[in-house]
């Protein structure tokens, strides 16, 4: 492929030398579990977000799990979630024995849908947790009020969401605490599994920490029955150097999206992804609807381009779920996983090569009329 979806081998390319010093750093301190590596990453990235605390753990899937039961969700408890997002989700909710209640999609945003969400609340539900799905973050102001009312927490998604903002809160900052994934996909990649948890909440914190370590604060003291989940310390510092460039790569994928948003737009057959007054998208991906998708992901490859699916298959549809889930039906949702498609974005991409491929889309469109 000329264009390539993904190219996660580019950030060390560009920053080799300042992340083989950092590896090179990190192997002769001889601290290869917790130590100066995590604390400073974990500093910088709660500045970043705007946050007072940041706690690094294993995966962002953990980062929700955690979070979960130091909170103390579990059997018998309701965890309002959208309908339309990576599985993970899902799957914590699942992990602390509580119930995902599912919520459909706004047709525009492809996040959860806000007007919906009052109605699935229960006298069980304990938290929400919107998903900042493709980078653009749900608009949390009202979710805050509704969440005040009815005594829930509101647990962020933010795994594809770094940087975004909601006005001048970036996730992270826009519920009671977030959960991030640094899977090396993701806008802020590691070189391996990461995650990390950020709050304002110090009692929060100071849970999620012990819970992350053997349940364990002092030593062989085990106060709760807890997880082995802590950022590795060479990801840390390989982290610390990428994080310095998460600027400029985010005003990368912005100007991309741009691109495509002004190019494509009236692109017969192909609906556009819609971003919401007052927020600020990350784009981790930039996802197409169109009812033509094979034809078109097929004729996108003959051109060079790149594309993939986020996601074909239904949560409620899925081996994990169905069982409980598959009758219920998400008609925005799985119009979505029927439909979607995903162009290329990232920082390995230029923005002639935005140009380029926005051509080549308009061009595989036609060819399929
Ligand atoms: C990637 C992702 C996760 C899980 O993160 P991992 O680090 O892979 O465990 C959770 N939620 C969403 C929306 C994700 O995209």
């Amino acid at each position: 492929m000329k264009y390539s979806f993904l190219d996660v081998g580019f950030t060390y390319r560009t920053l080799k030398d300042d992340l083989d010093a950092a590896y090179h750093g990190l192997m002769d301190s001889g601290m290869y579990i917790g130590g100066d590596a995590v604390a400073r990453f974990e500093a910088e990235f709660a500045e970043y977000c705007g946050a007072k605390h940041c706690i690094g753990v294993g995966n962002g899937l953990d980062a929700l799990v955690l979070t979960m039961r130091a909170y103390g969700i579990g059997a018998g408890d309701e965890v309002i979630v959208p309908a339309n997002t990576f599985i993970a989700t899902w799957l914590a909710v699942a992990q602390v024995g509580a119930t995902p209640v599912p919520v459909d999609a706004d047709p525009a945003t492809m996040n959860i849908d806000l007007d919906l969400v009052p109605d699935a609340i229960t006298a069980q539900t304990r938290a929400i947790m919107p998903v900042h799905l493709y980078g653009q973050p749900v608009a949390c102001e009202g979710l805050r009020a509704l969440a005040r009312t009815h005594d829930l927490k509101i647990i962020e998604d933010a795994a594809q969401a770094h940087g975004a903002r909601d006005g001048n809160r970036r996730a992270g900052q826009l519920g009671d605490v977030a959960g991030f994934s640094f899977y090396p996909g993701k806008n802020l990649g590691a070189f391996g599994d990461g995650g990390a948890i950020v709050t304002d909440d110090d009692a929060l914190a100071k849970s999620v920490r012990i819970l992350g370590n053997y349940g364990s604060e002092v030593k062989y003291q085990h106060d709760h029955v807890g997880y082995n989940s802590r950022l590795d310390p060479l990801q840390a510092a390989l982290l610390s150097v990428k994080l310095a460039k998460m600027d400029e790569w985010s005003t990368r994928r912005s100007e991309i999206a741009d691109v495509y948003q002004s190019a494509l737009a009236g692109t017969s057959g192909l609906t556009l992804p819609v971003v919401a007054d007052g927020v600020h998208s990350a784009w981790h991906l930039y996802v197409v609807r169109t009812e033509d998708r094979a034809a078109l992901q097929s004729a996108l490859a003959e051109r060079g381009v790149a594309s993939a699916m986020h996601y074909p298959i239904a949560n409620h549809k899925s081996g994990a779920f169905e069982e409980e889930f598959g009758h219920m039906s998400f008609p925005v949702t799985e119009e979505i996983c029927r439909t979607c498609l995903s162009l290329p974005i990232g920082p390995h991409l230029s923005v002639e090569q935005a140009h380029e491929i926005a051509g080549h889309v308009k061009d595989a469109t036609r060819s399929l009329a």
